[in-house]
């Protein structure tokens, strides 16, 4: 039994009650067993609604090519770098908080994992409209309104040049900012990233996010995103990260 396993069957792993979408829950032993992914155990997490419900947005066929084969691969290629490393044990955040540029791999499948699965988090077929509560009120006090911090934010986005991502990013300290990263860094990666915080809603501006229903329109896409944009969850990550 590996270490991991071990622990996850002492239910030391785990928080109270919550299941950790980045990993199998010991509930779900079994069932990696039958995946492909058995070589380690991150694994590729369901969707919370169909790969239709996002239409005409963010269109079916980028849905399954995007969740099913682009996520799928970051998966597995984690799994089979951090086989026999230090990182083996660690779940997906300590592995963002200590990876280097000496471990390509794990950097950018790591990465991917963990960008993609907040991103299918974000999303909602119920999603639209605007932030409420105490995101809102941060909001309006960092950016002045909630349009200014749409401009700014669509800016990142589109200015982000080649394969990478925007993010809106709480910190304690530092409140709420704006930046955007290369390829699938993100502002948890604390020894790669200059600006270090947790991110809270996230684009993926890759051409894989877009490109069958949008081609070379990028602005398009970032349009069409704040339609399906799950402000309940993006405030309740901005509540624990600056609790
Ligand atoms: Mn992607």
């Amino acid at each position: 039994m590996k270490k991991r396993d071990f622990l996850r069957a002492a239910g030391l792993l785990g928080l109270a009650g919550f299941a950790n979408p980045f990993r199998l829950s010991a509930a779900n032993e079994e069932q990696i067993e039958a995946t492909t992914f058995r070589d380690g155990d991150f694994e590729l997490p369901k969707l919370g609604y169909a790969v239709d419900a996002l239409e005409p947005h963010i269109d079916k066929q980028t849905m399954e090519i995007h969740h099913g084969k682009h996520h799928a691969t970051y998966v597995r290629n984690l799994n089979d770098a951090i086989k026999g490393t230090s990182f083996a044990t660690m779940e997906i955040e300590e592995i963002l908080a200590k990876v280097t540029d000496k471990y390509p791999a794990i950097r950018n499948n790591g990465g991917g994992h963990y960008n993609h699965t907040l991103f299918w988090q974000l999303l909602s077929p119920k999603g639209g409209g605007q932030p409420s509560g105490k995101l809102a009120d941060a909001i309006n006090a960092k950016f002045g309104s909630f349009d200014k911090f749409k401009d700014q934010f669509n800016n990142e986005a589109k200015n982000r040049f080649g394969s990478g991502w925007a993010w809106l990013v709480a910190d304690k300290k530092k409140g709420l900012f704006l930046t955007s990263t290369a390829n699938q860094d993100n502002p948890l990666m604390a020894k790669i990233n200059k600006q270090k915080g947790t991110p809270i809603l996230g684009l993926d501006v890759w051409e894989h996010a877009y490109y069958l229903k949008y081609q070379n329109r990028r602005p398009d896409y970032v349009t069409a995103f704040w339609n399906v944009i799950n402000w309940a969850e993006v405030g309740r990550r901005y509540e624990q990260a600056t609790m």
